[in-house]
């Protein structure tokens, strides 16, 4: 018999991997976790039945999620991870020896301690001493602060159950009082494609432009996720990603990188025409 996991990517769409096993499934208080093991993905989660990260091709997000930023600053030394519960972006963060402070804020702590145990290939490095894990909303944890870190990365779910308030206006004006005079916010941007995600992608987009000066987007290939095609928002208080970005200094970090690169960083601005007229709408 095989067995397959099919997700909804649409009404009419469906995105099916044939899996060995289905070894893991419980319902937190905030949603419902599954582990699976395939040939093509290796071991993957899901939350909610979506897609949240694979062994194949996790690197593709947390390349593009970190080094983007830090390239563009590479001064950067307190970070803030909301969600990311995988611990894929933290481990990135950790590479950089500069970095001083990452607090990573997720909601469901049973999706930290399933990723511990199942997905060290993402998880291992929350045990640095650099890290501090906060078991809370994101949207509470920011809430008030002012000027304390340099870059805020928005890990998130989509905006639907425990996500929805991190795609809020009050959310990115938290965030925006939350960092440093050069801070940078990363968004997770949703999908430019399919008109479901491309709505969310437009009025997170649309929420973000009216509160920092500098407000970017860039693209990256995702092969799980629905069309492939994914985005996130880059948002500055002063420093541009492109005119400012330090090709030289994040060189010289000695960084390897299997999806990220200082060509692709100018590259991955560069935006198909259709999703340049979503984003002037
Ligand atoms: N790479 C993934 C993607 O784009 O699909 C995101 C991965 S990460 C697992 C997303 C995490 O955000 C989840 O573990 C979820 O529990 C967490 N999350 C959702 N809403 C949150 C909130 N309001 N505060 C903190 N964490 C939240």
């Amino acid at each position: 018999m095989e067995l397959w996991y099919t997700e909804k990517h649409t009404d009419t769409v469906d995105f099916s991997i044939k899996v060995k096993k289905h070894f893991y499934s419980e319902e937190s208080p905030f949603q419902t976790i599954d582990f699976f093991e395939s040939e093509e993905f290796g071991t993957f989660f899901t939350l909610d039945g979506l897609m949240m990260v694979n062994e194949k091709d996790e690197f593709v997000y947390h390349d593009m999620i970190t080094h983007v930023a830090m390239a563009t600053n590479p001064e950067i030394k307190r970070v803030l991870v909301i969600g990311g519960g995988d611990g894929g972006t933290v481990r990135e963060l950790t590479r950089y020896a500069h970095i001083e402070k990452i607090d990573m804020v997720e909601i469901d702590e049973m999706v930290v301690r399933a990723c511990e145990k199942y997905l060290p290939i993402t998880a291992s490095k929350l045990t640095d001493p650099r890290v501090s894990l906060y078991f809370e909303d994101g949207l509470k944890f920011i809430e008030g602060k002012e000027n304390v870190y340099d870059l805020i990365l928005v890990d998130s779910t989509d905006p639907i159950g425990p996500g929805e308030g991190l795609f809020s206006e009050a959310f990115y004006k938290d965030c925006y009082a939350a960092l440093s005079p050069n801070g940078i916010l990363i968004n997770q941007h949703e999908s430019p494609y399919y008109p479901n995600y491309a709505r969310e992608m437009k009025r997170s987009h649309s929420k973000i432009e009216k509160i920092f000066p500098i407000s970017k987007v860039y693209q990256f290939h995702m092969p799980t996720y629905p069309s492939g095609h994914w985005l996130f928002g880059f948002a500055s208080k002063t420093l541009d990603p492109i005119k400012d970005f330090n090709p030289e200094k994040w060189a010289s970090f000695g960084l390897e990188t299997k999806y990220y690169n200082t060509d692709l960083h100018v590259g991955c601005f560069a935006l198909p025409t259709f999703v340049k007229k979503m984003l002037e709408e």
